[in-house]
């Protein structure tokens, strides 16, 4: 027998254990302390109970301290299988924690007891991040089931903490040891298309500055004994338009295909109509070409502030909130040809390398050196009322990635 068709059938033969995975997962919310929660380890200990009932033990820790959590460590997880070659590990990354139902009043059914609707799957968590995670498990347990050596060795790594920052998470595990090399590539699942036909590679880089202007405040029928900061900081959100013809530079790889800077959140100043504000508080929002370099765009921020503090006689403090960027991973890297290749044998789609905004995880690893894709065949539901996952999507990217890992 062909042996994709081998493990083609070796996965279709799982999917009532597939399903039953992700309702056993469904009914256990692993919700961050600053979602409210208890973390991930309760997930974790039913996922360990599977890796050892499928054959993938043993499993290694890779445990984050956080004294919020009753049991005062958030888990990750790492399961390897040994492969031919050394010539570092192919890592397929998935995260346990979820995100809050949000209202209750949206949801048809109970978040945690997952629901079947032909081919759909239903319940807070079934997309995002376990159609992937039970995708990676199963693809692992048949390679090792039929005997199949793969090419690299194989990493699964279930991370902590995904939707909350991953200080606790893959930041963790990156610091915490000797684990990842540069020879390494890796596959993040945690996002994608409904037709399976968009391969990430790049994000843009994140900054977003919060902007404290002090003026002086004073009783409103009397301007001249004060510093308006609200028409100061005004007037600063107007000049920062410059910034999008200063770095105008364009990427067609990145929809849209320019650096964006966008004010957005906006603090309260006083209560009443009669008092002039003396400080005034908004935030800006920076996606910015990886190309560009940031410690520029900070510089010409600094400029336009220096600019409203002379003209308007306040004082302007700009904080970085967030600042990220990682090197884009090439399109010629081999893992770009790795997933692509699979893709077509198992969707029979030609799939395309983009860019995007910015804020997945695996900014993280390409920040670490190592050259990732993030990619799955979903339909887009993460984070909503009714999340929901399609079963035959979670069976053909189970395939798509036994078929990468074999390569
Ligand atoms: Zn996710």
């Amino acid at each position: 027998m062909d042996p994709i068709e081998g493990v083609r059938k070796e996965i279709s033969s799982k999917r009532d254990e597939m399903i039953e995975l992700q309702r056993a997962l469904t009914a256990v919310p692993a919700l961050g302390p600053q979602n409210g929660g208890e973390g991930e380890w309760e997930k974790a200990r039913l996922l360990i109970a599977w890796l050892e009932r499928l054959g993938l033990g043993p499993y290694e820790l890779a445990s984050a301290p956080d004294p919020r959590v009753p049991k005062g460590e958030r888990p990750n997880i790492i399961v390897t299988i040994p492969g031919r070659e050394k010539q570092g590990t192919f890592w397929i990354m998935t995260h346990m924690d979820i995100v809050p139902p949000g209202e209750a009043r949206l949801w048809e059914s109970d978040p945690y007891k997952m629901v079947i609707k032909g081919d759909r799957l239903i319940g807070r968590g079934v997309e995002d991040n376990q159609q992937s995670l039970v995708a990676s498990v199963f693809a692992a347990a048949c390679v090792k089931k039929l005997g199949l050596r793969p090419r690299r060795t194989v990493g699964l790594l279930f991370v902590s903490d995904e939707e909350t920052g991953s200080s606790h998470g893959v930041q963790h595990v990156l610091k915490a040891g000797q684990r990842f090399s540069p020879q390494d590539l890796a596959l993040v699942p945690d996002s994608g298309s409904p037709e399976g036909n968009l391969i990430e590679i790049a994000e843009k880089s994140i900054l977003w500055l919060k902007f404290v202007v002090t003026g002086k405040q004073c009783h409103a029928s009397t301007p001249e004994k004060g510093v308006n900061a609200f028409e100061a900081g005004s007037h600063l959100v107007v000049r920062l338009g410059a910034l999008r013809e200063r770095f105008a530079a364009t990427d067609r790889l990145f929809s849209p295909p320019t650096s964006t800077f966008v004010p957005t959140r906006k603090e309260a100043n006083v209560p009443n109509v009669n008092t002039l504000p003396g400080e005034d508080i908004f935030y800006l929002d920076s996606r910015v070409l990886p190309q560009e370099d940031l410690e520029r765009v900070t510089g010409e921020v600094r400029r336009i502030c220096a600019g409203i503090e002379k003209d308007f006689g306040v004082r302007v403090q700009v904080e970085e909130v967030q600042k990220a960027s990682s090197p884009p991973t090439s399109p010629d890297a081999p893992i770009v040809a790795t997933v692509r290749d699979a893709i077509r044998q198992v969707y029979g789609v030609e799939a395309s390398t983009i860019g995007i905004g910015g804020g997945t995880v695996g900014a993280y690893l390409r920040a670490a050196g190592i050259p990732t894709v993030v990619w799955s065949r979903i339909e887009e539901t993460a984070h909503q009322p009714n999340e929901y996952c399609l079963v035959s999507n979670m069976l053909g990217d189970s395939l798509v990635m036994a078929l990468a890992m074999v390569g």
